[in-house]
């Protein structure tokens, strides 16, 4: 079956119950930043599948160290057995973390990286006397994942309202979609105001019951990839210090290096209190995440008795040897500077682009996290009719050329079109103009 054939068949026992007009062509093979599916056609992965694949597909030292690990064991239970693949990625991940976030729990993907988050999180706070903790503020739009406590932090309604009835939502906070604002306010200034909305809620909420507060740096699918202004992260760090809240960073897709830095906040120098890693930490080679956690934060926990949460798969040895050959190649080819520069390419090209496209509206992102906007009218950002359905034409439109692309159509809690540009970090300067 390929992009342009008439349907899927829906019927078939492999369909994943998506929307039905989904099509998805088989895949034969994939290498680099390139997919080939079985009629030999080609495609430019340009978003990393979803903004996961980050050193490309086919790498030989990940599919070796893959195949070394099997050779070993493949598993070892983490209560029965310590496992050196493990060891060795908690070591060398730590050491790409800021201030004192040195230990690591593995997990297999990202939902289980952020519901591991707030189970950490609400333990510290039992293990230090603040029971009436309880509440985790995020924001709106935002994702965090899908399973039910993940989705109870996830300001995205139509993932979310479904399931509503069945979880108690946690409050949110609107996002910093400055783009949006209209005022006369400076970028720090808008920067402050969208902070201090963390404090408001706070207060309003109780401050006693507030256990922690939950954000992306830089966004993700949800909000299309939305850099606050920089006065933003210290503001909102300095509230959470003053109300004694947990700043929880959920980098599962900002981090692992696809903003041009190990995590994105060491863009603005923060040091958040747990970290929700995923995505690019496993690359796609294996499914991997990792709640990271502060000692002190540990060791309250574990003289309260341990951390009470685990999964089966927790710590696998092959994900962890796949995560550990990863982060290798990461470091030994410069990905991080390489994302920072094609990063800036990408934009450098949209912008061009929007000279030409009066509908390309805003254009922004960090390292190889891009997104751009599309609106009916730059000047007050008007979105484009619903019924354009554009940005479903957008990516049918680009599957038909061989160039794989990711979309949403929410914006701000709003309806609007975006488009994420993300390739692997591999990426050439050629392939970005391909
Ligand atoms: N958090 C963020 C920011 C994400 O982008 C995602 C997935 O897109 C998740 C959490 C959930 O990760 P997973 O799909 O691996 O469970």
């Amino acid at each position: 079956m390929n992009s342009t054939s008439s349907g899927p068949d829906t019927r078939k026992p492999s369909h994943l119950f998506y929307q039905s007009r989904l099509r998805r062509p088989l895949v034969a093979r994939a290498e680099g930043i390139y997919l080939w599916d079985q009629s030999g056609k080609r495609y430019i992965d340009g978003t990393s599948g979803p903004m996961c694949v980050n050193i490309g597909y086919g790498n030989p030292r990940v599919n070796e160290a893959i195949k070394r690990q099997l050779d070993q064991t493949s598993f070892a239970y983490r209560l029965h057995f310590e496992n050196e693949a493990a060891e060795e990625l908690a070591r060398e991940l730590t050491a790409q973390m800021p201030g004192d976030l040195d230990r690591a729990f593995f997990v297999s993907g990202g939902s289980e990286a952020v519901e591991s988050c707030i189970k950490f999180a609400r333990q510290y706070a039992l293990a230090t006397g603040q029971d009436q903790r309880r509440k985790v503020i995020s924001r709106f739009p935002s994702y965090h994942g899908g399973t039910l406590g993940a989705l109870a932090v996830t300001g995205y309604e139509p993932l979310t309202a479904p399931f509503a009835p069945m979880m108690e939502s946690m409050p949110k906070i609107p996002a910093p979609t400055t783009y949006l604002d209209r005022d006369n306010l400076s970028p720090e200034q808008r920067g402050l105001k969208y902070a201090d909305l963390l404090a408001d809620a706070i207060e309003r909420e109780g401050p006693e019951s507030v256990l922690a507060f939950l954000m992306e740096p830089v966004g993700g699918a949800s909000t299309g990839a939305l850099v606050a202004p920089d006065s933003y992260y210290g503001r909102v760090a300095e509230i959470c210090k003053q109300y004694g809240v947990l700043l929880i960073y959920d980098e599962v897709m900002s981090g692992a290096g696809r903003t041009g830095r190990y995590l994105a906040a060491d863009h603005w120098g923060i040091t958040p209190d747990i970290v929700a890693l995923s995505k690019g930490l496993g690359a796609g080679y294996a499914p991997l995440g990792a709640m990271i956690a502060r000692t002190p934060h540990v060791e309250a926990v574990l003289d309260a008795g341990g951390f009470m949460h685990g999964y089966t798969y927790a710590g696998n040895p092959l994900a962890c040897a796949a995560g550990r050959a990863v982060l290798h190649e990461l470091l030994d080819h410069n990905l991080m500077e390489n994302a920072t520069l094609r990063g800036e390419q990408i934009q450098a090209g949209l912008r061009r682009l929007a000279e030409r496209f009066p509908f390309i509206g805003d254009v922004r992102g960090k390292g190889l996290l891009v997104a751009f906007e599309l609106v009916s009218d730059r000047a007050t950002m008007a979105v484009l009719p619903k019924e354009l359905n554009a940005y479903q034409r957008c990516v049918d439109l680009a599957h038909e050329k061989g160039l794989i692309i990711y979309s949403r159509r929410t914006r701000g809690g709003i309806e609007g079109d975006h488009l994420l540009v993300c390739p692997p970090l591999i990426v050439t300067a050629a392939e970005v103009e391909e």
